[in-house]
């Protein structure tokens, strides 16, 4: 299995969710067992050795392989929400969209100054989303800080979102 056959798997939807977009759609990825498996075989080969404490998982597509991985690393793992569905005490950060803005939560409670973290989610496109999350996470003190994507559009350039000392690493670039 290679990021070939990562590629040739991952289905593609045209006018998704509206018309001239072109939509990635990594179910196809996470219902392939093979797929499944040589994602996260490299997620864990990366981060093996970073001594993470914590996996931040960004809703929803962001939870599935984070917290696969997170279990494989021996890390916890921590949701990343919209608002309104985190029961307890959260802290958010709130980022501008195309149209409009949006927000982000984590509980409170969460990360704190001992942690060393991986924020994971499904594809990167302007950034916007991880960079908000990002801040979030630096923001509740964490020691260290990794970002990574399944997917990441290269044309896009979204890692200029992002502060440069931080490792952003991806498995497929398209
Ligand atoms: P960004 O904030 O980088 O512009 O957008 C990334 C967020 O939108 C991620 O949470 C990602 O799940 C979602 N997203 C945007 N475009 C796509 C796409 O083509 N496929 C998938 N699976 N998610 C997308």
């Amino acid at each position: 299995m290679s990021k070939e056959t990562l590629k040739a798997n991952l289905r593609e939807i045209p006018d998704f969710p509206i018309p001239g977009i072109l939509f990635y759609d990594v179910t196809t990825l996470f219902k392939n067992p093979e797929c499944l498996q040589e994602m996260l075989d490299s997620l864990y080969e990366m981060y093996k050795d970073k001594g993470i404490t914590k996996v931040v998982g960004i809703e929803s597509r962001g939870f599935i392989m984070g917290g696969a991985l997170a279990a494989r690393l021996g890390a916890g793992f921590v949701m990343a929400r919209k608002p309104g569905k985190l029961p307890a005490e959260v802290v958010e950060e709130t980022y501008a969209k195309e149209y409009g803005t949006d927000t982000i939560q984590i509980h409170k409670d969460a990360i704190d100054e001992n942690d060393v973290v991986l924020l994971h989610d499904d594809l990167l496109a302007t950034g916007g989303t991880m960079a908000a999350t990002h801040r979030l996470v630096q923001r509740c003190g964490a020691k260290k800080i990794f970002i990574n994507f399944i997917i990441e559009l290269g044309g896009l350039n979204g890692r200029k979102a992002f502060p440069e000392d931080i490792t952003v690493d991806t498995l497929l670039t398209l």
